[in-house]
């Protein structure tokens, strides 16, 4: 089986290096030259080319871009693949995504790795990357049932855990577990930080500890990745966030009304709550 890459950054170049290690011919297609060299002289590649001709024989094609570009890339694709192939992207968004390219391609199978690190670039893609992570496909009813067959075949060869929804359904759960997140976090930083006592502020830098560090990680992280979540998901991370201030407003409710068993039965089932995400 030949697997087609496009855009090789830190998935793509990841998914390239897991599928080559596992046997298969992997051609990797990327916008910049020196990529493509970077690619083929660390040996992640079979084949580079800027050109999207190279993968007229591909057999699945992972497209790998950021989530702006995996529609007009697909768009310049599609034309250069052999109609058996199958296509499938790794965005972290899937409903506009999957609704805009399914009827350009009847193999497409909407997908998200649920793996990264907080690299970019060829430079930072790494073997193992998706082992034991959580890779989820998107069908939709109209999606050809082979191709996802294929697709999960490749995705066990991954050793990456397999699970499939509706795109709207993984949209809303991104939305919960790792698009809130990124905003909650974000927020609990600016609340800090607008301490207007500077005594206070610089106490609260100095003592900041594993707490902070922990709580503060994913808001305090690329803001282009969290633009791209925001303007990719809005209507689920608007939910999420929604649900969100209601918690926080029942939270300022009980500590107002001194509601102290309310708070504890609340901390109670949240530590139990827990290690069912985790
Ligand atoms: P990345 O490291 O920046 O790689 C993307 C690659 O695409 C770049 O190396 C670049 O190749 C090429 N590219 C950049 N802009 C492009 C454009 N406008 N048109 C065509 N090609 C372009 O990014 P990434 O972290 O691998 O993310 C890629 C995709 O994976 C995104 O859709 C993201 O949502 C998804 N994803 C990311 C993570 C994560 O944690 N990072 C996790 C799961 C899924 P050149 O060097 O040739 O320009």
């Amino acid at each position: 089986m030949k697997i087609g890459i496009v855009g090789l950054g830190l998935i793509g170049g990841s998914l390239a290096i897991a599928f080559r290690e596992k046997g298969l011919e992997v051609l990797g297609v990327s916008r910049k030259n020196t990529t493509c060299e970077t690619a083929l002289r660390k040996g992640i590649v079979d084949q580079a080319s800027t050109d999207f001709a190279l993968l007229k024989d591909a057999d699945v094609v992972f497209l790998c871009t950021p989530i702006k570009a995996i529609l007009p890339t697909a768009q310049t694709l599609i034309p250069h693949l052999k109609s058996t192939a199958i296509l499938t992207d790794v965005a972290s968004v899937k409903g506009e995504i999957v609704q805009a390219i399914a009827p350009l391609w009847p193999n497409f199978v909407g997908g998200h790795p649920m793996a990264g690190t907080a690299e970019q670039g060829i430079d930072a893609a790494l073997p193992g990357l998706f082992i034991n992570a959580p890779y989820v496909l998107t069908p939709t009813p109209e999606t050809s049932p082979d191709a996802v067959k294929i697709l999960k075949d490749l995705i066990t060869l991954l050793q990456s855990r397999f699970y499939c929804c509706a795109p709207e359904i993984h949209d809303q759960a991104v939305a919960w577990i790792s698009h809130l997140p990124v905003y909650v976090s974000a927020s609990l930083i600016a609340a800090c930080g607008s301490e207007i006592n500077p005594e206070v502020l610089q106490m609260a830098q100095a003592l900041a500890s594993s707490g902070f560090r922990d709580t503060s990680r994913v808001g305090g992280g690329n803001p282009e990745l969290g633009l791209m979540m925001a303007q990719g998901n809005q209507q689920a991370l608007l939910k999420s966030l929604t649900h969100y201030r209601q918690q926080l407003d029942q939270v300022i409710a009980d500590l107002e009304a001194e509601n102290w068993e309310a708070i504890a039965q609340f901390l109670t089932a949240t530590q139990r709550q827990r290690p069912d995400f985790l």
